[in-house]
């Protein structure tokens, strides 16, 4: 079977590669010049661990090419991805003019080199009805024979790799055996669950998960104000919950900053305003982006316990990824409370793994540091925002040594607290 897959960012690159691997011939379309030209070369345009050895093996077996052109990209695929953005415009909305794009330019490229039955496969996440969408657009283009299914993607940046080849589960959204049957094969060597739907649930599946994940973290973050009123530990709380069965070890309740990245927020707010359409509201959903809003106050709160006026402080923050073993900063909590302690002021100095280029060009009026030591020089204070392992190991001495005064914030819960009190550093986690 032939694949072309459109968009090669997270998710598009992730399955070009992995589909590459699992022996189909892929070529991966994006409109990124740039990414395009880096992808050829065997470099990943992203940071996602054990990707970029993928991409250069599929290459060498010559399983794998990328190119901008949408019509000798299309020409021979059997299956085609859209795996384009769906970011939230202004008012929270899902924008789906990526999507309608590539499906004008899946329709046009098409009606070029007809041919038998193809399969036009939905992986981006979009609203309920956003399948129907896409058949009548490319219907005004190509008048051949196709179906298009709805494919919803679930991986976990920083662990995209694995989740390719490990999937939970694999929703295949249209009943036309056909189409379903050409994705199972695709699909055969996982060894998944796979679920089949009609289109619109398996498009509202996706909303779904993302918004119960999402719903979890607000859920803990919101015991996280009550525990520390009253002198009880958030994170025992959640461990203890996450021993009843019905609520299960990986139960999404870790106390942190709230929840960020790419998909979350925007998905939240995404089935919010599907049902505001529908002439319904989603009070829980609208519950948890309140809350996840209040905890970003939540954690500056924490700063300003100890330093009382931010202004002309000077806050060092370690983490600007919205979780660890990823470059991606969209909608980070870190730079959600980066920005509002610069409004309150502060200056901060920052220090990332990986992200650093990605937060400069969103917010350039931090002072990045290429360690996380020297972020610490003469800071009034450290904020921890992102749970990478290798602070961890940052020796309290160390820390304490660096700081102008000996104050951590760790947002994540993620240092070791007795170790650095007994340096002398003032701690404060969240929830506890
Ligand atoms: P991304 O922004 O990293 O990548 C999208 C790519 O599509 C970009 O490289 C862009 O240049 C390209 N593109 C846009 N229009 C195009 C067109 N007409 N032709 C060719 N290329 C085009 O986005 P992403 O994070 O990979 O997300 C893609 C979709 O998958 C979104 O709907 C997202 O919600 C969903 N999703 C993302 C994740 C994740 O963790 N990132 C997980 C599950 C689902």
């Amino acid at each position: 079977m032939k694949i072309a897959v459109i968009g090669t960012g997270y998710v598009g690159l992730v399955q070009s590669v992995g589909l590459a691997t699992l022996g189909f011939n892929v070529i991966g379309i994006d409109i990124d010049s740039k990414k395009v030209t880096k992808l050829t070369q065997g470099q990943s345009p992203i940071y996602e661990p054990g990707l970029e050895s993928l991409l250069k093996k599929a290459f060498k077996q010559k399983r794998l090419r990328f190119t901008t052109n949408m019509n000798e990209g299309i020409k021979n695929a059997d299956v085609i991805f859209i795996a384009v953005g769906t970011p939230s415009d202004k008012d929270g909305d899902v924008d789906l003019s990526y999507v309608r794009q590539a499906a004008v330019d899946i329709g046009k490229a098409l009606q070029q080199a007809p041919r038998n039955y193809r399969v036009i496969v939905n992986k981006s996440t979009v609203p309920i009805g956003t399948g129907d969408l896409v058949a009548s657009i490319v219907k005004k283009h190509y008048n051949g024979p196709f179906d298009v299914v709805s494919n919803p993607e679930f991986l976990r940046e920083g662990q995209a790799v694995h989740d390719f080849f490990h999937p939970d589960r694999i929703v295949i959204g249209n009943r036309v055996s056909k189409a379903a049957d050409i994705l199972k094969k695709l699909y055969l060597k996982l060894n998944a669950p796979i679920l089949v739907t009609d289109v619109k649930t398996a498009e509202l599946i996706k909303y779904a998960s993302n918004s119960f994940l999402a719903t979890s973290i607000s859920f803990i973050n919101q015991l996280t104000w009550l525990a520390e009123q009253v002198g009880a530990d958030a994170t025992k709380v959640a461990e203890g919950m996450k021993l009843d069965k019905r609520i299960g070890q990986n139960a999404f309740l870790s106390a942190g900053p709230g929840y960020g990245g790419s998909c979350f927020p925007k998905d939240v707010a995404g089935l919010i305003k599907i049902a505001q359409k529908n002439n319904l509201s989603l009070p829980l959903l609208e519950a948890a982006e309140a809350v996840n809003r209040r905890q970003h106050d939540f954690i500056v709160k924490k700063l300003q316990n100890d330093l009382k006026n931010l202004k002309n402080k000077t806050i060092a923050v370690w983490g600007l990824a919205f979780k660890a073993n990823t470059d991606d900063v969209r909608e980070s909590p870190s730079l959600a409370v980066i920005t509002k302690l610069q409004k309150l002021g502060a200056k901060v100095q920052a220090y990332d793994p990986v992200a650093e280029s990605n937060a400069a060009a969103l917010i350039p009026s931090v002072q990045y540091n290429s360690t996380a030591l020297g972020a610490l020089k003469n800071a009034d204070a450290l904020l921890v925002m992102t749970e990478w392992p290798q602070f961890r190991k940052i020796k309290a001495a160390l820390i304490k040594k660096q700081l102008k005064n000996p104050i951590v914030v760790d947002a994540r819960n993620l240092l070791d607290e007795k170790k650095l009190t007994k340096a002398g550093l003032k701690y404060q986690g969240v929830g506890r």
